[in-house]
């Protein structure tokens, strides 16, 4: 492939928007090596590698008050795990379990609405989904 200045203006443009080397490589027909070699070539930088731009004092002041506006994360007293035996789980009993060896026990304390675990073994099983950029996609097919 020969590499115009409009195709290497088209590579710069998707590569600063953060699209992967694969999603680039299918963009123009070119395997993926094709696409990193040309962005060495071209010194493009990984778009996460950008420094930031200088923050004002004000943007900084921006910020830290979002902060101090989050809600309080709650506090979910420790409640100690029943040990439940898995035959005497009934519904709406936390399957959380604990211990290592036989005999095998469950938390047994009573679960959060809809959710198999109480809300103390909630907070460990369900965590927050991350931002993710089209550049965690990179090798996933379409
Ligand atoms: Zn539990």
């Amino acid at each position: 492939m020969i590499w115009t200045d409009e195709k290497k203006s088209e590579l710069t443009e998707l590569w600063a928007a953060g699209y992967s080397v694969t999603y680039c490589g299918e963009h123009f027909g070119v395997t993926r090596n094709t696409i990193a070699g040309a962005i060495h070539r071209m010194r493009l930088s990984a778009p996460e590698e950008k420094k930031p731009a200088p923050r004002s004092k004000a943007h900084s002041h921006q910020r830290s008050s979002k902060f101090s506006k989050a809600a309080p994360v709650p506090i979910i007293p420790f409640i100690a795990p029943l040990s439940v035996e898995f035959l005497d789980l009934a519904a709406g009993q936390c399957r959380w379990p604990h211990g290592d060896s036989p005999p095998f026990l469950f938390c047994g304390n009573p679960a959060s609405d809809g959710l198999p675990y109480c809300p103390q073994h909630c907070r460990i099983a369900y965590v927050a989904a991350k931002h993710r950029s089209p550049r965690d996609y990179d090798g996933i097919a379409a």
